[in-house]
C-alpha cells in the first residue's frame, strides 16, 4: 500500500481509539423536532433551525416561485452574470434589517469569513481573536497573512492589554457574536470601546444570533443596540433563516471592497437564486411571525428549569444553545446513546470542537419545539443522571469493570 494511505489509515485508527471518529448519520424527510434518522424516528434537539424555518410553507412557495422564474442554477460569478435581481433584492432587505448601509450575500458563512478577513488584514496587520471562535474565522484569519493574536475567552481586560501593545497600522478584532458551542453571548458593547479607543475594527460572527437574537431577530448589535462604521456584520442564512447561505453588512465602502477584492465571493458560481427568494421570504416571516421569538425563550426558561438538579453543570446562557458539561468523552458518548434509546436525539461534542476535558451534549431548541418535547427531554436526561448513580453507588460504572 503507498505510504500515504498507510499513514491515513493509522490516523483514522488513532481516532477510533480516542473515541473522536465522527459517523454521518443519514436523514430522510425534511428537518423538523421530528426526525428520521437510519430509518427511525427521533425527537431531535440537534439543528440549528431555531425558528422553524427551513419546513416552512412560506420558504416553500418562494422557492418554488424562484425556481420557476428563475431555473435551477446561477451558471456563473456573481461579477460575471450570476448576480440576480432576487439576490440584490435580498441584500437590501438583509441590510435594511439589521440596520446596515449595505449587505453583500455570500454563499455560506465558512465562505464569509475566509474571503472578508484576508481582504481587511494582510502581513504587517494583527488579528485578535477570542479563543473560543469558530472555526473559520481562525483559517480565515491564518489566509490573511496577518499575526494571530488569541484572547481568553471574552476577556476584554486582556484584550485591552495586546490592542495597548499594537503599533500595526490594521488591527481587527474577530468574535462570535453567539459562542456556537457554549451559547453564550460576547461582550460586544465593549469590544466595540476598545475598537473606538485602539482604532480597531470588528469582524461579529451572528450565525447563531442572527434570526435569534433582538428585536424580531434582527440579531446581535440589535440586541445591544449597537450601530458603528467600525463593525462588520456577518450573518448565515443557513442556521435560523433556514435556508442556506451568509452575508456581510457595514459601511458602503467596505462592502464595495469586499465585492471587489472578497476571493470567495469574486471566484465562485452564484448560489442557485430560488435560494434567495426562500430568504426574501423568512426575512418576512421573522417579521410577521414574532411568537416565534417569544415561544423560543419560553423553551429556553423552559428546560433551563428543568435541567436543574443534574449533576452536570449547564452553561449560562440565554441563547438557543444549552450545553450539558460532562466533562469525559466517554460519558458524552454514553449519554448521547442512552438518549437515543429512548428515542431523543442529542449531539455530543467532543475535542477538538472544543477543548479537552469539556466534552458536553449540545442542546439546540428551536421554535418548532413543544414545551411537551422539551420536558419530554428533561425527564429522560433526569432518569440516565439516576441511572448513573446508581451505577457508581454499586461500583458498577465502567471504569471500575475496566
Ligand atoms: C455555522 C457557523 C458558521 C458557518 O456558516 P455556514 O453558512 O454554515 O458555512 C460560521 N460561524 C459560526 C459561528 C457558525 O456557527
Amino acid at each position: 500500500m503507498p505510504e500515504l494511505l498507510n499513514q491515513i489509515r493509522e490516523q483514522l485508527a488513532a481516532l477510533q481509539e480516542q473515541k473522536l471518529l465522527r459517523k454521518r448519520r443519514i436523514v430522510d424527510g425534511p428537518q423538523g423536532p421530528l426526525l428520521d434518522v437510519d430509518g427511525r424516528q427521533y425527537l431531535a434537539f440537534c439543528s440549528n433551525d431555531y425558528l422553524g424555518l427551513a419546513n416552512h410553507p412560506a420558504l416553500h412557495a418562494a422557492a418554488a416561485a424562484g425556481l420557476e422564474k428563475y431555473g435551477v442554477g446561477a451558471s456563473a460569478s456573481a461579477l460575471i452574470s450570476g448576480h440576480t435581481s432576487v439576490v440584490e433584492e435580498l441584500e437590501q432587505a438583509l441590510a435594511a434589517f439589521v440596520g446596515m448601509p449595505r449587505a453583500l450575500h455570500f454563499s455560506t458563512g465558512y465562505m464569509a469569513n475566509m474571503g472578508t478577513i484576508p481582504a481587511l488584514v494582510g502581513p504587517g496587520d494583527v488579528v485578535f481573536s477570542d479563543r473560543l471562535n469558530h472555526a473559520c474565522l481562525i483559517d480565515g484569519a491564518r489566509l490573511s497573512g496577518a499575526q494571530f493574536r488569541i484572547y481568553p475567552h471574552a476577556d476584554v481586560a486582556r484584550l485591552e492589554e495586546l490592542l495597548a501593545k499594537s503599533s500595526s497600522p490594521r488591527k481587527l478584532i474577530v468574535t462570535d457574536a453567539i459562542f456556537s458551542m457554549d451559547g453564550d453571548i460576547a461582550p460586544l458593547p465593549e469590544l466595540l470601546a476598545l475598537c473606538e479607543k485602539y482604532d480597531a475594527w470588528m469582524l461579529v460572527d451572528d450565525a447563531h444570533g442572527f434570526g435569534v437574537l433582538g428585536p424580531q431577530g434582527r440579531g446581535s448589535l440589535a440586541h445591544f443596540g449597537i450601530q458603528s462604521q467600525r463593525i462588520l456584520y456577518m450573518g448565515t442564512l443557513g442556521k435560523a433563516a433556514g435556508v442556506a447561505g451568509a452575508f456581510v453588512a457595514g459601511d458602503a465602502l467596505l462592502i464595495e471592497w469586499l465585492l471587489q477584492r472578497a476571493r470567495t465571493y469574486v471566484f465562485t458560481t452564484a448560489s442557485p437564486p430560488l435560494l434567495a427568494s426562500a430568504l426574501l421570504a423568512a426575512v418576512k416571516v421573522m417579521q410577521d411571525e414574532d411568537w416565534r421569538h417569544q415561544h423560543l425563550r419560553e423553551l429556553i426558561a423552559r428546560l433551563r428549569s428543568g435541567l436543574a438538579g443534574l449533576p452536570w453543570p449547564l452553561l449560562p446562557s440565554e441563547t438557543a444553545v444549552q450545553a450539558l458539561i460532562v466533562e469525559d468523552n466517554q460519558l458524552a458518548l454514553d449519554l448521547m446513546e442512552g438518549l437515543r434509546e429512548q428515542g431523543i436525539s442529542v449531539p455530543a461534542i467532543r475535542p477538538p470542537t472544543v477543548p479537552k476535558g469539556t466534552a458536553r451534549l449540545r442542546i439546540s431548541l428551536s421554535a418548532a419545539h413543544s414545551i411537551e418535547q422539551v420536558d419530554q427531554l428533561a425527564s429522560a436526561l433526569h432518569a440516565l443522571a439516576a441511572n448513573n448513580a446508581d451505577a457508581s453507588a454499586r461500583g458498577m460504572t465502567r471504569n471500575v469493570i475496566e
